[in-house]
């Protein structure tokens, strides 16, 4: 033993392989099939300090390179946040997976972020143009895999906002598949992508500067490459290969976890978390999980802890997750294909919102018998409540299959 900790050297490791391409592209590479097929993109350093999944593309795309891998339709990679990346840090002023937002969008189309001098506004500007072009050329269906890893270790996992497609395509993963998350968060890439017809998914591979991080991202890439039907099955070992290293880290998780609870950190709140916590990690309800200048943050009820914080940048402190079951699961197919989402609003202090189909006005104190779960499980998130009154919106489109 030469006293050197084998995890400060997997972190040296990626330092250098990061060092060599901060001045890259936008478009981190694309390969296009002979034949008609489903698209996927790949999203890498949406948050410029977690280079894993920008690495990862480019070790997969270098592989279907040398390999000359036949694939149907087009695999692509895209750099998320360019001027973060260069300056290693998660966002220069905002965060570019909160950005998404109605208003930002309508100003990007009407040319109105050309010259904006927000760092973000040029980064959201660009890719939705690269985004733009995507979707025109497009000769199938599109998906999204948005690589992440996280400022605190602990299994990987993906978070999928719960359409019925989504959640066919997040399955296939053998990873614990987080539900909810999307609720709590608003202005994501994900968010956007899904609206405009992708099947989207997040993947978080593990900590920032681990090299194996890099790995699992890749893992993932293979899966969805296989996955989408633009690489055949078994034609190639890696999908395999990498549903392997996946499963056996996450062989004794449950596979569908839903979100309790969002930590919020607000400016000079000084935030700060317990040291040594980990995603997945079990809590027991009262226990010490961070502190900050109101006082203890202690856990609200038993269950696990997800992405505690453990870096300056960030809006969220940790969240509280807990085992979803599979039966709800089914009860929410069932539900969603019985289409029972449109008389919804046939229930008492339930009524359609009279701008928009896909919402919901919801009054509590008639409506307080059924609990939001059912919603959700019919596929409506909240959205904002005034007063007594709640109003839900649907996610994503359940899209008939193509
Ligand atoms: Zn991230």
């Amino acid at each position: 033993m030469d006293g050197t900790d084998p995890a400060e050297t997997h972190r040296s490791m990626i330092a250098v392989e990061i060092e060599e391409d901060r001045q890259l592209d936008r478009v981190l590479g694309q390969r296009l099939g002979s034949l008609e097929g489903p698209t996927l993109i790949c999203v890498g350093s949406l948050h410029g300090n977690e280079p894993a999944g920008t690495l990862a593309f480019q070790k997969v795309l270098r592989k279907l390179e040398e390999q000359n891998l036949a694939i149907r339709g087009e695999f692509l990679g895209l750099l998320g946040n360019r001027a973060a990346y260069k300056a290693h840090q998660r966002f220069m002023i905002h965060d570019l997976n909160r950005y998404w937002l109605p208003h930002r969008i309508q100003a990007s189309l009407a040319g109105e972020l050309d010259n904006s001098s927000s760092p973000e506004d040029i980064e959201l500007h660009e890719l939705r143009l690269e985004l733009a072009e995507i979707f025109d050329r497009r000769r199938g269906r599109i998906f999204f895999l948005d690589l992440h890893t996280t400022s605190g270790g602990g299994q990987p996992f993906a978070v999928m906002s719960d359409t019925l497609r989504n959640r066919s395509f997040a399955m296939e993963f053998p990873v614990p598949v987080i539900v909810g998350l999307e609720e709590e968060l608003e202005g994501t890439l994900s968010e956007y992508l899904g609206r405009l017809g992708a099947v989207t998914m997040g993947f978080e591979g593990g900590q920032h500067e681990e090299l194996s991080s890099v790995d699992l991202c890749e893992a993932a890439i293979w899966i969805a490459l296989e996955t989408s039907g633009i690489l055949a099955a078994d034609s190639a070992p890696e999908p395999e290969i990498g549903r392997k290293i996946l499963a056996r880290l996450c062989q004794d998780l449950p596979r569908v976890f839903e979100i309790r609870l969002r930590h919020p950190i607000r400016e000079g709140d000084g935030f700060k978390m317990e040291p040594g916590f980990k995603s997945f990690e079990k809590i027991h309800k009262g226990q010490l999980l961070a502190r900050d200048r109101s006082g203890d943050c202690h856990a609200k009820e038993n269950g696990r802890i997800l992405m505690p914080l453990y870096q300056e940048q960030g809006e969220d402190g940790y969240f509280e997750i807990r085992r979803f079951s599979p039966f709800w699961l089914g009860v929410s197919r069932a539900l969603r294909e019985a289409h029972i989402d449109r008389v919804v609003h046939w229930l008492p202090g339930v009524r359609r919102h009279p701008d928009s189909k896909d919402a919901l006005v919801i009054n509590r104190h008639v409506a307080r018998f059924y609990s939001l779960q059912l919603f959700h499980l019919l596929g409506f998130r909240r959205h904002r409540s005034v007063g007594d009154r709640l109003l839900m919106i649907r996610q994503q489109r359940d899209l008939p299959e193509e």
